[in-house]
């Protein structure tokens, strides 16, 4: 096998993807980065431009693709609430059509594919911590649900594909991650608290602030993703990759605060329908068949994300 792959990523000039980008090159890989930049940014990846190895293609993954590759990262969808609430046909779509058209690909190509599932399978859990036997609680109907049905069918179309297709799957159910290069603009939890705080504007608290979250630093997950692509066959997933440990939202508004020496205040706006009360992955069969486990503290993991919207605001 060759050590240098080519590898698509769709959805690579988003937040988490393009740090994969930046991973996948510096082990030396051929990267082509496949982007509608619906919510991803230039900037993410612009530092890449010039590496010859990187190529990067604006497209839809809501339509057909054909290119030569031996492994597919799949995470092209809008991740955040208010953008994957603002289109919801077309979300559903992106994960839907999305999913066939990368599992297509992958069947033309024999490609592996790893595909960007969340916790939002699990939709509002009457179970906690979330395991990956649970089936969930998923409002089918609600404002969620082109997101989380989304995901839900893309995950049935990826173990379809390969009952039916042999084609060779690798499925991680991500939990809250965050780092440098999420949008300030993005509107999930730790990017609004953060450029609030920096900006000494009000911290809007949804709810009471007592719905829980545990969050895991960018890096954390890129390791557990890398874990899972080199699995064998027999291991497929699904997976939880996410930390363990739990804060409320209102625990994460106050360290927020203490870490940047803000002068905001808290304030309190209504919690949008459907909102999880809580979550926490079970990642006992990712330190089992992985030996993956989060060693990013969310202290440590805030500093960095807090210095790169310091400089981002300033700049
Ligand atoms: P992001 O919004 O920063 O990145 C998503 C990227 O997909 C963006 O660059 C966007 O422009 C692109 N995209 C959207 N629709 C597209 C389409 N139709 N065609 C091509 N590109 C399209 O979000 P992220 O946090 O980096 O999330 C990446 C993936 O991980 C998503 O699939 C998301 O559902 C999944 N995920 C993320 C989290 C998290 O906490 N960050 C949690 C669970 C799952
Ligand atoms: N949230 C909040 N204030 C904000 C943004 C989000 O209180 O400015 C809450 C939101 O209601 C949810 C939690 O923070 O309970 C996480 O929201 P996010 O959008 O980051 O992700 P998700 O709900 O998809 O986990």
């Amino acid at each position: 096998m060759r050590q240098s792959r080519r590898i698509l990523v769709s959805g690579g000039a988003g937040f988490i993807g393009s740090h994969l980008c930046d991973k996948l090159l510096a082990e030396g890989h051929e990267v082509l980065c496949v982007d509608n930049y619906f919510t991803g940014w230039r900037r993410n990846i612009e530092h890449l431009v010039n590496t010859p190895r990187f190529e990067v293609m604006r497209h839809d993954v809501t339509f057909p693709l054909y290119v030569e590759v031996d492994d597919i990262y799949n995470l092209a969808c809008p991740a955040s609430p208010i953008h994957y609430q603002h289109d919801p046909v077309q979300t559903l779509k992106t994960s839907v059509h999305g999913a066939i058209n990368m599992l297509g690909l992958a069947k033309r190509t024999r490609a592996k594919i790893f595909q960007a599932s969340t916790s939002e399978v699990y939709g509002d859990p009457t179970v906690h911590p979330q395991t990956e036997d649970y089936w969930g609680n998923v409002n089918p109907r609600g404002i969620r649900a082109c997101y989380d049905e989304g995901k839900r069918a893309a995950e049935t179309l990826f173990f379809d594909y390969h009952r039916q297709h042999k084609v060779r799957i690798k499925v991680a159910r991500i939990f809250n991650t965050y780092g440098p290069r999420m949008h300030p603009n993005d509107g999930r939890v730790v990017s609004n608290f953060i450029v609030q705080a920096l900006q000494n504007a009000d911290i809007t608290l949804y709810g009471d602030g007592s719905q829980t979250r545990s969050f895991c630093y960018v890096t954390d997950l890129l390791d557990g993703i890398a874990r899972l692509m080199a699995t064998g066959e027999d291991f497929i997933g699904p997976v939880n990759l996410g930390n363990p440990v739990e804060f409320s939202i209102r625990e994460l508004a106050e360290r927020v605060i203490a870490l940047t020496g803000s002068k905001s205040k808290l304030i309190y706006l209504p919690l949008p329908s459907d909102d999880p009360k809580q979550r926490q992955p079970d990642i006992a069969l990712a330190r089992r068949e992985l030996g993956w486990e989060p060693k990013v503290a969310l202290e440590d993991g805030l500093k960095e994300t807090i210095a790169y919207f310091r400089t981002l605001l300033a700049s």
